[in-house]
């Protein structure tokens, strides 16, 4: 099932930033040797729920579209903004992309949509939660009524402790006894979150709580046990220069070797919105402008590890949480995809980037 060279197969359900709900930040990763249909013929525990801001619907959804021979969840952007796309015109690689991730299970005519995406949903190993906020959580507590297991839940303290104490506490959301909740030390060795994948966790800015209380999001390292390939993924984050920290600088030490022995496959993250004018408030998020300088950032410090001329080219940096604008320039990711490409080529980066979208798998 892999394409090309691929370690992972990244899904996403969802990734826009909101303030329009429904396909909000949500992921499906797994190693991409094994497909969907043999994870579920084989039980074989080997799915991973990156973030949940959708997740049943959008299953049943994009089976729904294979049967139809539709494309309704990827062309889900083109319902709000008249000048949307297809998904292959925001990407620098389409090599990556495949439509229809659950086209060999669509196929089983026996079950409904909405029956073969609850089996899909309990094959997760486990969830992985970035930070507590609703666009990244809220498919986690309206489907949860539906799991028919124990579904582990992990995330930093921070993000556990406020799933339990503010939404599953019995007055927002019941505390179900079959979702367990556990803790992710950042900064501690890998650790085993499923047989074939290994997790590396490391705290970022995501803003603040009060003029003097940052809110912290989180970034994971993901190594397939294998291949040793590995994909870097950011939750909410804003550039150091923002915060004022060296969160970001930190994993871009960490992963600058990764780099050079090419073994990370792509960097997924945010970027919220295009430029803002200087001044206007951020709220904890990325424009073009910051990534390129956090980019900037990782590749002068692979260059300092090491002489080669161009150290980032060709690294797919796949782009989330583009949130929705309701001004007349329509679909804010071309904005922004054409933002990214020309500092790109301005700075002769190198960089191959992919605005993500809902409804496509990424082989990475
Ligand atoms: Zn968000
Ligand atoms: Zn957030």
């Amino acid at each position: 099932m892999a394409v090309n060279d691929s370690t992972f197969e990244l899904t996403v359900l969802g990734c826009s930033g909101g303030p329009v709900a429904g396909k909000t930040c949500a992921f499906l990763l797994k190693p991409s040797y094994i497909s969907f249909q043999e994870a579920l013929e084989n039980d074989v525990d080997c799915i991973l729920a990156l973030d949940a801001g959708a997740g049943v619907e959008t299953i049943a959804e994009m089976i729904s579209d294979c049967r139809k021979n539709t494309s309704s969840v990827s062309s889900y952007f083109s319902q709000l903004y008249s000048n949307a796309e297809d998904p292959c015109f925001y990407s620098d690689n389409n090599d990556l992309m495949k439509t229809q991730p659950f086209e060999e299970v669509s196929r089983n005519l026996v079950d409904s949509s909405l029956q073969l995406a609850k089996g899909i949903l309990n094959r997760m190993s486990a969830y992985i939660i970035t930070h507590p906020h609703l666009d990244h959580v809220l498919g986690l507590v309206i489907n949860s009524p539906c799991f028919t297991r124990q579904t582990p839940i992990y995330g930093t303290q921070q993000t556990i402790d406020n799933l339990k104490d503010h939404i599953f506490n019995g007055k927002v959301w019941p505390a179900l006894s079959y979702l367990t909740f556990n803790y992710l030390q950042p900064y501690t060795e890998n650790f085993n979150i499923t047989e074939s994948i290994a997790v590396e966790t490391f705290q970022v800015s995501h803003g603040v709580t009060s003029p003097t209380e940052l809110y912290k999001s989180s970034a994971f390292l993901f190594t397939e046990t294998t291949d040793k390939g590995k994909l870097l993924f950011f939750g909410d984050v804003e550039s150091d220069l923002s915060s004022n920290t060296k969160y970001n600088q930190h994993i871009w030490l960490t992963v600058a070797d990764h780099i050079l022995s090419k073994k990370l496959k792509a960097i997924v993250i945010e970027c919220s919105s295009v430029d803002k004018k200087p001044g206007q408030p951020l709220f904890g998020h990325m424009t073009p402008t910051n990534l390129i300088g956090e980019l900037l950032n990782l590749q002068n410090i692979c260059l300092e590890k090491k002489a080669t001329r161009h150290p980032l080219a060709g690294l797919n940096v796949l782009i989330i949480h583009v949130k929705e604008a309701f001004d007349y320039r329509g679909d804010p990711r071309k904005q922004v995809y054409e933002s990214l490409r020309s500092l790109n080529q301005q700075h002769d980066l190198r960089i191959k980037f992919t605005i993500c979208m809902p409804g496509i798998s990424y082989f990475i």
